[in-house]
């Protein structure tokens, strides 16, 4: 508790700093590379045949995603508190890069937590975060995956609190994370209700968005929620979309709505994929990023009231939207984006040609290239 209590503080001091917010978007100008594009996708709306389809392109900020929105604010707030240390848990180690990035960037020792399992199937962003001169420290107990390496980072950090600051990847675990991810993450959408308005005069029928922890859904979402409790003449609906594996009735799968309960888990209440005992259950999603028991509290909670909706993709959907997308536009997608993209897929021809969509592209596909392959039975 003292060690959140210190950073919630800390987080909303520095939300007030004018010079923390200064030093945070000169950054996020010069080295994320913001504003990202909003692009209108002919060729692919084209092929659907319904609504105008947009692309908030978060693939082409600083190391391919949007975790690098949360990554740099959390290294800036730490550095401002005096730390000197960053911590961090990775599943796929796309979270482990962008961290390792931000302590590179603003100077801070950096290590971080990854299963045994998660460090053989991804070799390369090991490689990659050991040159962006972080430590990876292999996890071999439980699932040998990242719930347990968040499990051994939030040891680490009850332990070494004073010099350690773990920068929690989602808008997931104990307040303030799951309220300070969605502050950083929400300049997608601030940048979106600006770009669209100027492109098309108005704001968006529908916004969708991929939800593994959920923080680039939050990230766009967030300012439209606010929008839409103000004087609009109609709502724009929220569509979240989480990983539908080999679907619902296998088992294999991380769709927390369509196939959890209520649980206690990792410092948050939430939905969660778990047995009858309340242990935790193995997951399964093509998409890494999506492959998890649980989901930011918040989500259930704007579940519950209305606000957004969620539904899920499979596997083979997301495949057929990641080859799509990349021979209509010329843009390849993260297997995680692939999965918001194949809902609009569904949706978009059941639309109107005047109905706007506004698909966040959480990330590029270069990563998944390879696994694409191997499924496709292609040898590289
Ligand atoms: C990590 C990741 C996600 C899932 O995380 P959220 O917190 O749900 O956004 C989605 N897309 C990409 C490209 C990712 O790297």
């Amino acid at each position: 508790m003292p060690a959140l209590s210190e950073l919630e503080d800390a987080f909303l001091k520095a939300k007030k700093d004018r010079e923390f917010q200064k030093e945070l978007s000169y950054l996020q100008r010069t080295y994320i590379g913001r504003p990202t594009p909003l692009y209108f996708a002919k060729r692919f709306t084209e092929y659907l045949g319904g609504a105008k389809i947009y692309l908030k392109r978060e693939d082409l900020a600083h190391t391919g995603a949007h975790k690098i929105n949360n990554a740099l604010g959390q290294a800036l707030l730490a550095k401002k508190m005096g730390k000197r240390r960053l911590i961090a848990e990775t599943g796929a180690g796309q979270h482990g890069v962008a961290t390792a990035t931000g302590a590179a960037l603003v100077g801070l020792e950096c290590e971080i937590y990854m299963g045994t399992e998660d460090i053989k199937r991804q070799a390369l962003n090991v490689f990659r975060i050991r040159l962006l001169g972080a430590k990876v420290t292999e996890v071999p107990i439980g699932s040998r995956t990242l719930k347990d390496a968040i499990n051994e980072a939030l040891r680490d950090w009850t332990t070494n609190v004073r010099t350690t600051h773990y920068v929690l990847g989602t808008v997931f675990g104990p307040h303030p994370f799951p309220f300070m991810v969605r502050e950083f993450q929400s300049i997608i959408g601030k940048e979106t209700v600006r770009q669209i308005i100027e492109a098309e005069g108005r704001l968006p029928d529908y916004l969708i968005a991929c939800v593994g922890g959920g923080s680039n859904a939050l990230g766009l979402f967030y300012a439209f929620l606010n929008l839409n409790k103000s004087r609009l003449p109609y709502q724009v609906r929220m569509i979240g979309v989480e990983a539908g594996g080999e679907g619902i009735e296998s088992g294999r799968h991380a769709s927390r709505f369509a196939g959890g309960s209520i649980g206690v888990f990792q410092g948050c209440k939430s939905y969660l994929l778990q047995d009858i005992d309340g242990n935790v259950l193995g997951t399964h999603s093509v998409a890494a990023g999506l492959d998890y028991a649980s989901i930011g509290p918040e989500h259930p909670y704007l579940r519950e009231k209305d606000v957004i909706q969620y539904t899920y993709a499979t596997d083979e959907e997301a495949l057929s939207a990641f080859e799509l997308l990349s021979k209509t536009e010329g843009i390849i997608p993260a297997l995680e984006s692939a999965h918001a993209l194949a809902e609009v897929m569904k949706l978009a021809p059941k639309l109107s040609k005047e109905k706007i969509i506004i698909v966040n592209l959480s990330g590029r596909g270069d990563k998944d290239v390879q696994q694409v392959a191997r499924i496709k039975g292609i040898e590289l």
